[in-house]
This record gives C-alpha cells, sequence and structure tokens, in this order.
C-alpha cells in the first residue's frame, strides 16, 4: 500500500486542466491508496466554506466519492486556503491537520508543513499570516458578504503580486534555521512540505545527522506528488 501526498495545486475554475487532473488523481490512483495528504493550497482561494460557487461543488463531491470509497483523507491549511473550516470537512470527511503534524507513515515519524511558516525571512508575509490566522480576524471576514470577500481578495491578490515583483527569490524560500530548528523540535529526520514550488529531496544538516527535507511541486503544468510506501518516499511528476 502507498500514502500520497500532494499540495499546492490551487484549483480555480479558469484553470480546468488543473482540475481534470486531480478528478482523475481522486477517482483512479487514489482509491488504491491507503491514505492521501492534501498539505494545502489545494484550492487557489477559498472565501468562506459558504461559498456557493458551483466548481468547489463539484471537487468536494469527488473528494467525499474517495473518502466514501475507504480511503482516509487529511487536509493542511495553504496561505490561499487557511479559511476551509469544519463544514468542508464535515461535507468531504476529510481530517484536517494542524500545522505543522507528526505523522507515523510506513513506520517513519515524518513532519508535514505546508511550508510558508518556515519562510522566516520574508518579515511582512509572516505578520500577514499571523493576522489572517488568527480566530477574530477570520470570524470578522466570514461575517461579511461572499461579493465583499470577493473583492477583499483581488485587492489582497494585487498587492501581494505587486511585492513579489520586489522581493527576491531566496526570500520566498524557506529558511534553512527554521528548518532546522522545527525538526529538532519535533524530534523527526524526516521533514515534507509544498508552498514554495520548487520540488527536490534536499539533505539537512542536524547535529544528530543528515536528515532529509522533502519539497512537493505545485500542479501548474502537471501533478506532483509524494508516493510513501514500505520501501520510502518517492517524490515524482505526474505528466498530463
Ligand atoms: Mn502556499
Amino acid at each position: 500500500m502507498t500514502t500520497l501526498l500532494i499540495s499546492d495545486l490551487h484549483l480555480e475554475a479558469s484553470q480546468p486542466a488543473i482540475g481534470e487532473q486531480f478528478l482523475s488523481f481522486l477517482a483512479g490512483e487514489a482509491r488504491q491508496a491507503d491514505a492521501l495528504y492534501i498539505l494545502g493550497d489545494l484550492f487557489d482561494a477559498w472565501l468562506g466554506d459558504d461559498d456557493p460557487n458551483p466548481y468547489y461543488k463539484t471537487m468536494k463531491t469527488a473528494m467525499r466519492q474517495l473518502t466514501d470509497s475507504g480511503v482516509p483523507a487529511y487536509f493542511m491549511h495553504g496561505n490561499r486556503d487557511f479559511m476551509i473550516g469544519e463544514a468542508f470537512a464535515a461535507e468531504t470527511d476529510i481530517t484536517l491537520l494542524d500545522d505543522p503534524s507528526v505523522v507515523d507513515l510506513h513506520g517513519h515519524r515524518v513532519l508535514l508543513s505546508h511550508g510558508d511558516a518556515l519562510c522566516t525571512d520574508d518579515a511582512h508575509y509572516q505578520q500577514v499570516r499571523a493576522m489572517t490566522r488568527d480566530p477574530d480576524w477570520q470570524a470578522m471576514m466570514l461575517a461579511k458578504s461572499i461579493d465583499e470577500r470577493i473583492a477583499f481578495a483581488v485587492q489582497a491578490r494585487k498587492d501581494s503580486m505587486a511585492r513579489g515583483e520586489t522581493i527576491s527569490n531566496d526570500i520566498m524560500d524557506v529558511n534553512q534555521d527554521a528548518v532546522k530548528s522545527i525538526m529538532l523540535e519535533y524530534g523527526v529526520d524526516t521533514l515534507l512540505h509544498g508552498h514554495t514550488h520548487r520540488p527536490a529531496v534536499h539533505d539537512v544538516e542536524l547535529p544528530d545527522g543528515l536528515a532529509t527535507r522533502i519539497v512537493l511541486g505545485d500542479w501548474y503544468d502537471q501533478g506532483s506528488v509524494a508516493r510513501w510506501n514500505a520501501d520510502g518516499p518517492r517524490l515524482e511528476k505526474m505528466p498530463r
């Protein structure tokens, strides 16, 4: 049996190829998995579980069909879909995971994270993150109408893109000290995350020896998946 881990699909109605690949994945390979972990940015935006957009309904239905088939699925928030809540979890029968979480994958303790919290060089982003993860801020946002939330998100995206053009690539990657520190804190030799859209397997030098950081890729032009079985993990592309 294989455990599947994915992130950063950035599903949105205007990019149908990504959604079609995800639907095929859910109805195909995922049905044979022992579990599916989705580590954030499944959706390019999520303005609340009450969003009536039919595209989201299609995706939720497909995920529910997977969990109904007996495959447990887990979701961790990304920086785009951090407003996914308990209603989504109930509709899809997906279990929400804290970021970070330690899980046992075929006898190996692995620390899972979306990855944005590790990008500590971007102080401005970390301020935004702290604000938007505050339950009071989320309650204030969810009290607005869907149209108001959409307008807010459009402006937030513009601000973010304006910043993205001016800051260096290195600032958008994880900070190595943050990586080492969280791995030591949780006592793991393997960290798996997404967010940076830089799929790779990295060595990490910890005081006790060499550890591993696995980075999932985005689904913009092809799928990206970590397949983990009794032999260990494989980070692979899924062409389409
Ligand atoms: Mn992200």
